[in-house]
């Protein structure tokens, strides 16, 4: 069986930049890929984070010919970035029907994702997101990146904000694997009793998952990207996970998990297109039908108006 295989890059500047302990963003590259077998069409998107994962995809995207045989794509398709073979296996799921898509997927408004706090005045920007809440009342998830400054100003940090954060506001506190074993501790231990603590994100440096098994006993404990590096641990780690569809080899896993109801699993963004967004909304809207719902972080704030963004996938291709 024939397959056509073309890629179209993309580039846009988020709204602000988004910082954490190992990184900042701000223009986001990938590449939009459209796969057509038998007329039927899919779309994915390589979606890679870092620089380096940019230009190993950049080079292996240029190896794959415009026609190849769907044989033959099968078999290669895993000595590719997982960025890469994520955005094919997203095609071809789409292509064979795999996933349908609605129409419309609800997460525009304030509660539906995670607020993600500004780490540079965290307690000014968390009294801005109250005084909105008091005019919705709503429930609101906030997440922080730590790990930015001395931990002795960020511990300060968050006893002003636990002392400001009712039981209608959760707290998710992510460290992107910048912390050692003693601050984590301090840290689980400053928490383990808070109940509108949603969890821990990596806290611990990716290979460290010994350590983040003990600290999961004290308090939840969600791998983000210890995940990426281990991807064993998706069927082994008991606590919960942050899963990035565009990150992962094949996002059909994840969809086949969250079909089938398992618990403890919170859908993140890499900043994609309307093209990944497609399964970020579509998961997203799986795991709030699951046994342990919680919102997704799609960071819908971080992004700018934008063709690129619509929910029809055809309009993006053919406007870029
Ligand atoms: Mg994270």
């Amino acid at each position: 069986m024939n397959l056509l295989f073309k890629k179209k890059s993309y580039s846009f500047k988020l709204s602000t930049k988004v910082e954490n302990s190992k990184t900042t963003f701000l223009t986001k590259f990938g590449w939009i890929i459209k796969l057509t077998i038998n007329e039927k069409i899919g779309f994915g998107e390589v979606s890679p984070l870092l620089e380096e994962d940019l230009k190993k995809c950049a080079k292996q995207l240029d190896m794959i010919p415009s026609y190849l045989k769907l044989f033959n794509l099968s078999e290669q398709i895993n000595i590719f970035h997982p960025c890469i073979q994520s955005a094919i296996n997203s095609a071809l799921a789409e292509i064979n029907g795999k996933i349908i898509f609605k129409e419309n997927y609800y997460f525009d408004e304030i509660d539906k994702t995670a607020i993600l706090l500004n780490h540079e005045n965290v307690v000014s920007d968390l009294n801005e997101i109250k005084k909105r809440q008091s005019d919705i009342g709503k429930s609101l998830t906030i997440k922080w990146k730590v790990a930015l400054k001395n931990n002795h100003e960020e511990e300060a940090s968050l006893e002003e904000i636990l002392s400001q954060i009712g039981n209608n506001i959760k707290l998710r506190i992510d460290a992107n694997g910048s912390w050692g074993r003693k601050i984590a501790n301090r840290w689980a231990d400053i928490l383990k009793d808070n109940k509108n603590v949603d969890w821990l994100e990596q806290p611990l440096c990716v290979d460290d998952i010994e350590g983040m098994k003990e600290l999961n006993k004290k308090i939840p404990i969600a791998l983000d990207e210890s995940l990426l590096k281990f991807p064993n641990l998706i069927d082994e780690w008991k606590g919960w996970q942050i899963r990035r569809p565009s990150q992962e080899n094949n996002p059909v896993k994840l969809l086949r998990e969250l079909e089938n109801k398992k618990a403890l699993i919170s859908i993140s963004t890499s900043f994609e297109t309307g093209i990944g967004k497609r399964w970020l909304y579509h998961l997203s809207s799986l795991q709030l039908q699951g046994p342990t719902p919680k919102v997704p972080g799609l960071a819908m704030n971080k992004f700018p108006n934008s063709f690129l963004f619509l929910n029809e996938a055809k309009k993006i291709w053919d406007q870029l």
